[in-house]
């Protein structure tokens, strides 16, 4: 199986742009960037999804995302933030190693919101979803 690029990156056998690291997490800058201070939060440790890590190392991940976040407000003064994962290849997930993407938004930088992902609303009525749902736990 080829190796993992976020793997090589964690081992030092690849280059990126670090700006953040503790003992369980990573963030370098994407090397190629929807905004200005495009960022990525990853695992030290090798999951897919976000269901494959322990409850601790979620926490920390959201956690460094908040101060990296802050780190990139500080320096760039961006307008506000989309912050999201691609999740499975439908999903556009590219690389299979959990990663948050932090993208800084700037007034008039073109995008949009997160909700223009996708546009398939359900024919079975949200009651019943959420029924489904609450089922699973
Ligand atoms: P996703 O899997 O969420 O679609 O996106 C993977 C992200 O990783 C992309 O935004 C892509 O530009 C970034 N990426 C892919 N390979 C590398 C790499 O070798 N170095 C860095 N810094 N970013 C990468
Ligand atoms: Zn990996």
């Amino acid at each position: 199986m080829k190796e993992c690029i976020f793997c090589k990156i964690l081992k030092g056998e690849m280059k990126s742009e670090e700006i953040y690291e503790t003992e369980d997490v990573l963030s370098f800058l994407d090397i190629n960037p929807k905004a200005p201070g495009h960022a990525l939060v990853i695992p030290k440790e090798h999951g897919e999804k976000l269901t494959d890590l322990d409850d601790e190392i979620v926490g920390k991940i959201l956690i460094a995302t908040k101060k990296i976040q802050k780190m990139i407000g500080k320096a760039l003064n961006p307008d506000g933030f989309t912050i999201g994962l691609n999740e499975g290849e439908i999903a556009g997930q590219a690389v299979p190693h959990v990663h948050v993407n932090i993208i800084p938004r700037f007034e008039n930088d073109g995008g949009s919101s997160i909700h223009s992902v996708v546009n398939n609303p359900p024919s079975e009525e949200v009651s019943e979803i959420a029924t489904k749902i609450r089922k699973a736990k």
